[in-house]
């Protein structure tokens, strides 16, 4: 959906909650997040973005540092940048040297890969540079099970080195799955000993969590769990609004409690496509190219996506919910990505209403892209195929369907040492 059309400012509240403002869009989003390539060196097993191999049509350097000028005009004070995994792109320290250069503040998501000593001291003389670390289980054991060998040794590497060079407050990013709810208080104490904040956020049916949701998202009584964690120690621990569907629960947890999606939040991908949400990469929530549609700012502001996202909702089934007002029918993303319907109760609602939903009959959408490394991977199980030494000598014997599908880095120009796929 690329149409431009006039921004309606009429329909915004000149008065009203914060919060009201926000759920009729700001003139730049608070929280944007750019996925600045495809290729990771891991295959998680939940990659909201099915990573793995590098898109050849990903934004050249000089077209990234135009969307840096871009952000800087409209006074976006910090971007997520992510990925796949941002770091092995060889003008990464570049493009980030650059951001920070424009007044534009960075947050970046890594899982630990290139987070050398040299590196973290680098990252500890710079401001306006907050790194988060990808870790979703506290052993090794319910790490590595979903982000495969090796990878919960890698994090803590990076969190050392960080830590040794003076990097203060570094965060720890944790998907809060079935298997690591009962870790929260271990993960707690890693991020204490590492001098760094825990970071909790849910598990979304985006992307490969598609094919391992219903084996990985938290039960019911793990939701009330984590609730009840929350409550207790939420004080120290983030979330990025990411739970407000447990609020339903009772007393609603700290935040904006609000899909921010279009209206707060967006995503830029790594070949310049803009998204309504990190976890809506779907034709569906596309709203535009920052190449093709006038730059970011014409799609942040006068797409019809966003400017649709932006009106007025109705709460549809959930809206006789005694919890509305906190919950607003949960996250759109699990929703669509699950086959409900979007003004329907969230997939986990904690009143139950979700579960009946999922019982009926309904149609789950097909993937619009796909970035893992061997193709197809949608509906495999990714995780019994990242330690099973039978399947690796099966993939070995299956030829790359492209060059990108055997290396996720083909295509970067620069050699890129260290580097495993
Ligand atoms: S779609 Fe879900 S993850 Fe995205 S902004 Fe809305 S609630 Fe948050
Ligand atoms: S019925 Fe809807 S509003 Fe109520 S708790 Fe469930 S998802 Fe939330």
């Amino acid at each position: 959906m690329t149409i431009l059309q006039t921004r309606p400012e009429a329909l915004r509240p000149s008065g009203g909650t914060l919060i009201e403002q926000f759920e009729y869009g700001l003139d730049a989003p608070i929280c944007l997040t750019w996925e600045l390539t495809y290729a990771c060196n891991l295959a998680c097993a939940h990659c909201l973005s099915s990573s793995g191999r590098r898109d050849p049509r990903e934004l050249s350097t000089e077209q990234c540092k135009a969307v840096i000028d871009e952000l800087q005009r409209m006074q976006v004070f910090y971007v997520n940048i992510g990925g796949g995994e941002p770091t092995i792109r060889p003008d990464f320290w570049e493009l980030l040297g650059y951001a920070v250069d424009h007044q534009v503040g960075v947050k970046f998501s890594t899982n630990g890969v290139r987070i050398t000593p040299e590196r973290a001291r680098w990252l500890a003389s710079t401001d306006y540079v907050d790194v988060q670390v990808s870790l979703d289980g506290a052993t090794a054991e319910v790490n590595d099970y979903v982000r495969g060998p090796g990878s919960y040794d890698t994090a803590l590497r990076a969190l050392a080195n960080l830590q040794d060079a003076g990097f203060a407050d570094a965060k720890i990013s944790v998907v809060c799955t079935r298997q690591n709810i009962g870790q929260l208080d271990e993960f707690k104490a890693i991020a204490d000993r590492y001098g760094a904040t825990l970071r909790l956020t849910r598990l979304r049916p985006s992307g490969r969590g598609a094919d391992v949701w219903d084996e990985l998202h938290p039960l019911p009584e793990q939701q009330r769990e984590l609730y009840d964690w929350l409550m207790a120690n939420g004080e120290s621990v983030l979330t990025g609004d990411s739970f407000f569907h447990l609020s339903a629960f009772g007393e609603s947890l700290p935040g904006l409690n609000l899909c921010g999606a279009g209206r707060v939040v967006c995503l830029i991908d790594p070949i310049g496509d803009v998204y309504a949400c990190p976890f809506a990469i779907h034709e569906e929530f596309l709203a535009g190219n920052v190449l093709a549609d006038g730059g970011f700012g014409q799609v942040w502001q006068r797409s019809a996506l966003f400017t649709e996202l932006r009106s007025p909702q109705t709460g549809g089934a959930c809206s006789s919910c005694a919890f509305f007002d906190s919950c607003r029918g949960g996250c759109m993303a699990a929703k669509f990505f699950t086959g409900l319907p979007l003004d329907g109760p969230d997939p986990e609602c904690v009143q139950g209403y979700g579960e009946a939903a999922l019982a009926d009959d309904r149609s789950i959408p097909a993937a619009s892209q796909d970035h893992s490394r061997r193709m197809p991977t949608r509906n495999e199980p990714v995780m019994l195929t990242l330690q099973r030494r039978e399947d690796a000598v099966v993939a070995a014997a299956t030829p790359p369907v492209s060059a990108c599908a055997e290396n996720p880095l083909a295509g970067f120009v620069a050699p890129l040492e260290g580097i495993t796929s």
